[in-house]
């Protein structure tokens, strides 16, 4: 076991944690940045990504990320492929230790940590993972043009992926498992009126089909009453929508959260209720969740513990 000091501890290795990693990196507090276990988060699944400011012809994800990362370390953040298991923000500086037993004793704590898309645990979705499943209608939906795509869910987020999808796509499904919409009203007329919706209530999926990607879902209408029928829709595109976890479990009792494990910050800040832990990106985000958003609070909070560290003299 190791005990490694820094200024700035970030965890995490998405937009955010390297943003916040080439931040603080240039203005000399030498952060150690903990990549945790997807090392570039949730984008280094996606394919290409078209709507992050600066690349004109887009980017794969992956390659996206290892620029970032690449940028961070250009300017002196210490990489390291860990991942924080056991915090202490009891007092500082604050303890942090990871899952080789090393403990860092960071003067200010950066939570990046990120949100992962819950999925309906499906092998095909697996399967089909980049051939036509997706969780972001924003990120993907621009491939689907002319298309039939589906939305699983019945919330705020797949009305609005609905919705989204349905400026570009041909026609959306949507996949309801109740005989309504949990949607606020808004949400659900704007759904119900648009011409190239049909939202098809009671179903759940319970397989996709499709030589080289998705080519349809089999679906299950009243599933265990005795009028249970199996539906198949012809679709190219199976977005989830079912919600998101923040990735935050281990910040539990020691940083505030809201009731969905959202990590509360002072907006505009990115202060968390703990003096000298800030938190960016997803982990602190339930509405945008966009790479360049998740940067751009990489950033402040970056500037945040910079701030932090001049006013107490440990700069
Ligand atoms: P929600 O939890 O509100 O909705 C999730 C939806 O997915 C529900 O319809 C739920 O069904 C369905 N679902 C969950 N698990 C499964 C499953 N295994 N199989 C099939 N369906 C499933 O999540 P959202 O992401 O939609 O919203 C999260 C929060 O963010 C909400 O408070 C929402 O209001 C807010 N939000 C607000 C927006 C806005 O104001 N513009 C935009 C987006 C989100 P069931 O209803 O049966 O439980």
């Amino acid at each position: 076991m190791e005990e490694i000091k820094t200024k700035v501890l970030v965890i995490g290795s998405g937009p955010a944690g390297c943003t916040a990693g080439i931040y603080a990196s240039r203005a000399n507090l030498k952060p150690i940045l903990l990549e945790g276990e997807q090392p570039g988060g949730q984008l280094t699944q996606t394919t290409d990504i078209e709507n992050f400011p600066g690349y004109p012809d887009g980017v794969q994800g992956m390659q996206m990320m290892n620029e970032l990362r690449d940028q961070a370390i250009r300017f002196g953040t210490e990489i390291k492929s860990r991942t924080i298991v056991k915090v202490d923000f009891s007092s500082r500086p604050f303890r942090c230790e990871d899952d080789r037993g090393d403990i860092y004793i960071a003067e200010t704590v950066i939570i990046c940590t990120g949100a992962s898309a819950k999925y309906l645990g499906l092998p095909d979705e697996t399967k089909y993972m980049g051939l036509g499943v997706s969780a972001c209608a924003t990120c993907d939906g621009f491939f689907y043009r002319n298309r039939n795509v589906a939305v699983v869910g019945g919330g705020d987020t797949a009305c609005e992926e609905a919705l989204y999808l349905s400026t570009l796509a041909k026609k959306v499904y949507m996949i309801v498992r109740k005989d309504y919409l949990r949607a606020s009203n808004v949400m659900k007329k704007r759904v119900e009126e648009r011409e190239n919706i049909e939202i098809l209530y009671r179903c759940n999926t319970v397989g996709l089909f499709g030589e080289e990607g998705v080519e349809g879902a089999h679906l299950v209408r009243d599933k265990g009453t005795d009028h249970e029928e199996n539906l198949d829709i012809s679709i190219d595109g199976f977005f989830l929508a079912i919600g998101h976890k923040p990735n935050t479990d281990v910040f539990k009792g020691f940083v505030e959260l809201d009731d969905q494990g959202y990590i509360r910050t002072a907006a505009p800040c990115t202060s968390t209720n703990v003096p000298g832990v800030f938190a960016a990106g997803d982990c602190a985000d339930p509405i945008y969740r966009q790479a360049v958003t998740s940067a751009g609070t990489g950033c402040r909070a970056a500037m945040d513990a910079e701030r932090y560290l001049m006013d107490h003299n440990e700069f």
